[in-house]
């Protein structure tokens, strides 16, 4: 007996036949006793399908606007989920984000979680209601409808995992769990048992696609242990906790992001302030950047290079151009055909020698490598995007075969 957040992805609700599966496989839990708490996504590409109506429309659309839009699409799920499961005789209810109690910042289109007012939530559960929560929405102070980012419905499940002290937090998907790398490009991935919250946010945030970035880091955040699993096949997934068992696995995972763009500001002049005059200027466009390199001074001058996601690329360009007069600087390019591979794993903290295995195996493919940028648990590399699924290959088999 316990409380269990069940959350599912697009995909597990696509149509009739899967939200039925759903249903079951909610009604098998709640017959074992279980309270039950679920969290869904919208229906299959509804969220794109959403986003190309609004592009019909504007190629600029409000983000407010985008917001009340987007949410639509979880409304639809939530109630159809829970119609299946009053068809089965199951006692249910569903409720929106802001009926659920999420409270977030202004930030539309990628808004964070203030407040979590559970009390409706668990008002229902005591009626002895399976809960269905529409994810990825909130409401911000104006009482305006929010979005938390795409895949955002992963984070909605575990803050509500989180703010309910839930004994477990399930992340249903149409994979079967974690992989060394894509299972649809690299045949020879497996399956993990287990990996490290540290580790799963490096692979999630380097374009894993699993599971959502700020949702891995709000379970580290509350330890909230999470189980990545599939809706379609009953068998174990993939546990996320603060440690694992050691094991012999080097490396965790080889992943590709091709969600990047390098930006380059020329003739920076080379003088104090001047990354803290561009960086501060991207974050206050709520612009993230990730890798980031800078030339040595030469005449008084360098250059500054840096990575951010594709979808800011431009908005990044115009930014800086705009400040230029400000911030010095000569030619802004951007570069937009290349990709970011990255290997992740706890075991490279105590082991020497990773890099270089890495490198060996791009150098063997005659793959040139742009930019470089470690921690203790990663290395990244940016190269073509051309280049990309090959590369993983190769270091896949580098390390895991
Ligand atoms: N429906 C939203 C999206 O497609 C949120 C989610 O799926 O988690 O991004
Ligand atoms: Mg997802």
């Amino acid at each position: 007996m316990g409380l269990i957040v069940q959350k599912f992805g697009g995909s597990s609700v696509k149509d009739r036949d899967r939200i039925f599966n759903v249903a079951r496989i909610v009604m098998n839990t709640r017959n074992a006793g279980h309270d039950v708490v679920v969290v869904v996504s919208a229906q299959g590409d509804t969220t794109d399908d959403l986003i190309t109506k609004a592009a019909e429309i504007t190629s600029d659309p409000s983000h407010r606007e985008m917001d009340m839009l987007l949410a639509a699409g979880e409304e639809i799920s939530i109630s159809l989920l829970t119609m299946a499961l009053q068809e089965l005789g199951v006692s249910a209810i569903s409720l929106t984000g802001w009926q659920a109690g999420f409270n977030t910042d202004r930030a539309y289109s990628k808004a964070r979680i203030k407040r979590l007012d559970t009390e409706r939530v668990e008002s229902e559960l005591a009626r002895n209601r399976v809960v269905v929560v529409a994810g990825f929405q909130g409401l911000n102070r104006s009482d305006d409808i929010t979005t938390l980012g795409r895949g955002g419905s992963d984070t909605s499940a575990v803050a509500l995992a989180a703010a309910l002290h839930a004994d477990r937090c399930q992340i249903f998907t149409d994979v079967e769990g974690v992989y060394t790398a894509d299972p649809r490009k690299i045949p020879k991935a497996t399956k993990l048992k287990e990996i490290t919250f540290d580790e799963m946010l490096e692979l999630a945030s380097l374009g894993a696609q699993v599971l959502n970035n700020r949702s891995v880091e709000l379970a580290k955040k509350y330890n909230v242990e999470l189980e990545v699993i599939s809706s379609i096949n009953p068998v174990p997934g993939t546990i996320v906790k603060e440690e694992t068992k050691v094991e012999g696995m080097l490396i965790k995972g080889v992943a590709k992001d091709t969600d990047v763009a390098v930006l380059t500001v020329k003739d920076v002049p080379d003088v104090p302030g001047m990354s803290f005059k561009i960086f501060s200027l991207l974050a206050q466009k709520n612009i993230n950047v990730d890798i980031i390199l800078q030339t040595t001074g030469r005449d008084g001058k360098k250059d500054m290079s840096f990575t951010v996601p594709l979808g800011d690329a431009e908005n990044a360009v115009s930014a800086l151009k705009n400040a230029t007069s400000r911030i010095g600087g000569g030619d802004i390019t951007v570069d937009k055909t290349c990709a970011k591979v990255s290997i992740v794993g706890a075991g490279m903290q105590s082991h020497s020698g990773v890099a270089s295995t890495m490198f060996e195996a791009l150098f063997n493919q005659n793959i040139n490598i742009k930019m470089i940028s470690t921690s203790e648990i990663k290395i990244s590399v940016i190269i073509d995007e051309a280049d990309a699924d090959k590369a993983v290959a190769a270091i896949h088999d580098a390390f895991i075969n």
